[in-house]
């Protein structure tokens, strides 16, 4: 599963503030972390920011993801949007990058 291809499904998603859609470049990659991969969106239209962790669902055979269409790898993606927050302190507790310092001031 590609970065650019999640960041498409993400930016799908609605904001729930605003209900606006997000922008693709406005997906931010957070991190990865066994099948859940972690994104920050900024919405454009009210300013909000949202944290997002896809649960990605790999295919049985690895090989046969390139044949998936765009929507068709959007099913095997589970947004869990903010409702996973256990889980994603607990993955930002161990994240030794530059993102602590992000998060910081929320
Ligand atoms: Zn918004």
């Amino acid at each position: 599963m590609e970065q650019e291809v999640l960041k498409r499904i993400v930016a799908a998603l609605k904001c729930s503030q605003c209900s606006a859609s997000f922008a693709p470049e406005k997906v931010s990659f957070l991190g990865s972390k066994e099948d859940v991969w972690y994104f920050m969106v900024d919405c454009s239209g009210c300013g909000n920011r949202e944290m997002v962790a896809a649960l990605v669902q790999h295919a049985a055979e690895p090989q046969q993801c390139t044949d998936l269409t765009e929507s068709e790898a959007g099913r095997l993606v589970h947004a869990v949007k903010s409702d996973d927050l256990i889980d994603m302190h607990r993955y930002l507790k161990d994240f030794s990058g530059d993102f602590k310092s992000l998060f910081t001031g929320m």
